[in-house]
């Protein structure tokens, strides 16, 4: 609808309901229950088997494009089951699990199907629990901000900081964001998040900027659920409207998978952020669909190339050609290359010689205390190298 117009839209609605039509028997029964959501009720099955048969074919037919006028296009598709009596016996049961089933598809690459579990429900509870939880954490500012330190290369001397979320779980425990990030994308919290992770980093720039220091960036993560709230910008622009002396002190991480897809809009706003003068990083880069050709499109300063590819270095020569190749390659467009992960001198040596800039990683700094941060600037780096 919102590329083609709703003419468009109408003839791909139509065009899925047949072919869903002539993968089912007669007294099988299909329903468009919401917008891009189908229901399909296979009657009198024998065996899960059945239930899978007839699921792969309608996936199999959506590999036909679809004609529109002159063009053709593509749509994905994601399917979830539940079977009953084993699943449950009340339709309104039976239609959850079906959902629960069908997002873990789609969250496992579309074009697949999957059929409901347990499980689903056990992780759909455990996802309740953590948003109860993060939401009370968010109210009480129970999270702290560490920073990992950035090295330049060559000089050897710190020249940034990566701001990484934790959170003061209880009294003993720190919670990791792999526990509460995912969590919080997808309930739409890592919005409220983000605004405590932003004003914390201002906040805590000030303090170092009291030490003198006069090169330092501080690295804060945006997730790409972030990037695409049209509203992101504009909370950027009121909050930095205060301390506009402060963005150049910026620089906000963003993972590539943020692009894919030809996000217009992603695009553009970071644009706007880039115009106001922050600097952009492009994080886990390699990991995900990277494509030479919107690098080249992307206001971007920094490309930060994967832990993944920096563990293996230097004996590993896959690892060594790619990252040999995306230094030259990041060079050439005049981006700076970040080095995560690095955990020994070995790599450090292999990324120095290859030319890469900027170094981050355990051989230099766990992610640390504000307090730590500022001590480790006032004496001298020298020592990583020995
Ligand atoms: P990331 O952006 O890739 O951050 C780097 C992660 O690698 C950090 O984990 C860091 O502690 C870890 N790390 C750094 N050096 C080394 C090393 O030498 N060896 C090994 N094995 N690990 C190293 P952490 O702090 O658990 O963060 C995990 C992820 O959570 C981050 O991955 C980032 O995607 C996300 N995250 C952290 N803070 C924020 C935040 O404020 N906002 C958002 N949206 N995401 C955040
Ligand atoms: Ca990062
Ligand atoms: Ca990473």
């Amino acid at each position: 609808n919102d590329t083609s117009g709703h003419e468009a839209g109408d003839i791909v609605l139509k065009t899925i309901s047949e072919r869903l039509k002539s993968h089912v028997r007669k007294n099988d029964t299909i329903a468009r229950i919401s917008g891009d959501e189908f229901t399909v009720l296979l009657s009198d099955i024998n065996s899960y088997d059945d239930a899978s048969k007839v699921t792969s074919s309608i996936i199999e037919s959506f590999q036909t494009p679809i004609r529109l006028g002159n063009t053709e296009t593509f749509v994905t598709v994601s399917i979830g089951i539940s079977v009953t009596p084993d699943d449950s016996t009340n339709m309104d049961e039976l239609i959850k699990n079906a959902d629960l089933a069908m997002y873990k598809a789609k969250q496992d690459g579309r074009n697949n199907f999957r059929f409901f579990c347990q499980d689903m429900n056990v992780e759909v509870s455990r996802k309740a629990t953590v948003e109860r939880e993060l939401r009370g954490a968010l109210e009480n500012k129970d999270f702290f901000l560490l920073y990992q330190p950035k090295v330049l290369f060559g000089e050897a001397s710190i020249v940034g900081a990566e701001a990484l979320i934790r959170w003061q779980y209880s009294d003993n425990v720190i919670k990791n964001p792999d526990y509460f990030i995912p969590v919080s994308e997808d309930t739409g919290l890592i919005i409220p998040i983000g605004r405590w992770v932003i004003k914390q980093a201002i906040s805590d720039i000030r303090r170092l900027l009291d030490l003198c220091v006069e090169r330092i960036k501080i690295s804060v993560n945006i997730s790409p659920r972030q990037i695409k709230d049209s509203n992101f910008v504009v909370e950027i622009r009121e909050v930095f409207s205060k301390v506009p002396e402060f963005i150049q002190y910026f620089e906000f991480e963003i993972t590539e998978n943020a692009f894919i897809d030809n996000q217009l809009g992603n695009i553009s706003r970071l644009n706007e952020l880039r115009d106001m003068g922050f600097s952009i990083s492009i994080d886990d880069f390699g990991t995900g669909y990277s494509s030479l050709s919107y690098l080249k499109r992307l206001p971007i300063d920094t490309i930060k190339i994967d832990r993944a590819f920096v563990q293996d270095l230097p004996n590993d020569k896959d690892s060594a050609e790619i990252t040999n190749a995306v230094i030259a390659m990041s060079h050439k467009l005049n981006l700076a290359v970040v080095a995560e992960g690095v955990e020994n001198v070995e790599q450090a040596q292999f990324l120095e010689a290859i030319s890469c800039d900027i170094a981050q990683g355990f051989h230099y700094g766990k992610p640390m205390s504000l307090e730590n941060l500022m001590e480790k600037f006032l004496t001298r780096v020298e020592q990583f190298n020995q």
